[in-house]
């Protein structure tokens, strides 16, 4: 029988590739998701592209009773932790609640899997936990220094993970993958980036620029050092970063890793700034897009690459899509999605 899988936040932008990449590779995902930030229809389109009934539960990670009565119905082996809020701006403003949501959660949602059995742990964190970094490329040792409480969540989460995969009866092994910056959609166009407020990151908000949804695009400062002045990032393709959580999976399971906790980078390593993805849309669309140049995001670092040979060498996992791969993908989701009428109540 497929190992069972928990997948918390499945419905949402990444959890939804990690469940269609676990299906592809023999597992069974157990989806959680309180709908916070997620579409009713996704559930049914991942059905379609799977060509399997999935199993949905809308259970909030604070509420450890559910999910205790949960696993006990349905043991899982494995967890791939997503759920979380993730509006950097909103955390500045509400941090009680993302401390409440994402750290309460995870510790009770941790507490659950381990008192159910324990197992794999794949905890999504991001890059945004080294902070303000004056680096070419970061890697898993440099030091953990968030500057606003959303980062600050991931290294507690980060830290709590750690400290209960180290105690001694603990049952589980937790690998943290710290994400760089995520973009595309699956090339089926049945699944993509799909946020029910409005973004704040610059693909989807190129694409709606790109639709006419948006007016234009501001560019957020053209002073920093780096070549071209604008800020640079390394964007990575979703279904690449589905993957990794899936390979992570695996080697946790069959107990590859010498470590109870491990952090990994997922990246390309590919610098890209801001004007080179704007270049890239308008190549794909064959059209220019109306921008403007704005001041500096206020938060915003110069440079965010990754050095993403940790996990190549650990997992033997390594980015496969480029950022043409990228646009094009997202560019087809968004058209799909529109001719869905998904978006047509954000308008
Ligand atoms: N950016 C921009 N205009 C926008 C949104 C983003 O110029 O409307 C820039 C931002 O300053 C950064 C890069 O695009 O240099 C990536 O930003 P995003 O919010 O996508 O990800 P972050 O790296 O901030 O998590």
């Amino acid at each position: 029988m497929a190992n069972k899988i928990l997948v918390t936040g499945g419905l949402g932008y990444i959890g939804s590739h990690c469940v269609v990449a676990l299906c592809e590779a023999g597992y069974e995902p157990v989806i959680v998701d309180n709908h916070s930030n997620a579409r009713a229809s996704v559930l049914e389109r991942l059905e379609r592209l799977t060509g399997r009934e999935l199993s949905c539960f809308d259970i909030d990670i604070r509420n450890r009773a559910g999910l205790e009565t949960l696993l006990q119905r349905e043991p899982c082996q494995g967890l791939i932790h997503l759920a979380a809020f993730k509006a950097v701006g909103e955390s500045v403003a509400q941090p009680l609640r993302y401390y409440d949501n994402n750290v309460g959660g995870s510790v009770s949602l941790f507490d659950a899997f381990d008192a159910a059995g324990g197992g794999a742990i794949v905890f999504s964190s991001s890059a945004t936990v080294y902070g303000d970094v004056e680096a070419k490329s970061l890697h898993e040792n440099m030091p953990v220094q968030p500057t606003n409480p959303y980062g600050q969540t991931k290294a507690m989460i980060e830290q709590v993970l750690a400290d209960m995969v180290r105690a001694r009866d603990a049952r589980s092994r937790g690998l943290a993958l710290r994400y760089f910056n995520p973009a595309g959609a699956h090339d089926s166009a049945i699944i993509g980036e799909d946020p029910k407020d409005a973004p704040n990151n610059l693909f989807p908000i190129i694409v709606q620029v790109a639709v006419g949804q948006r007016e234009r695009l501001t560019i957020f400062g053209e002073d920093y050092d780096t070549p071209d002045g604008t800020g640079v990032r390394d964007y990575i393709h979703v279904v690449d970063l589905a993957q990794a959580h899936v390979k992570a999976l695996t080697v946790l399971l069959s107990g590859g890793f010498d470590a109870p906790f491990t952090a990994l980078n997922l990246g390309t390593g590919t610098p890209y700034s801001v004007r080179e993805v704007i270049a890239a849309f308008e190549a794909e669309l064959s059209r220019k897009l109306p921008q403007t140049m704005g001041e500096r995001r206020p938060g915003d670092v110069a440079t965010l690459v990754a050095d993403p040979s940790a996990a190549m060498a650990q997992l033997g996992w390594r980015a496969e899509r480029g950022l043409e791969a990228m646009v094009r993908d997202a560019w087809r989701w968004a058209g799909a999605a529109r001719q869905w009428g998904l978006w047509d109540e954000d308008t």
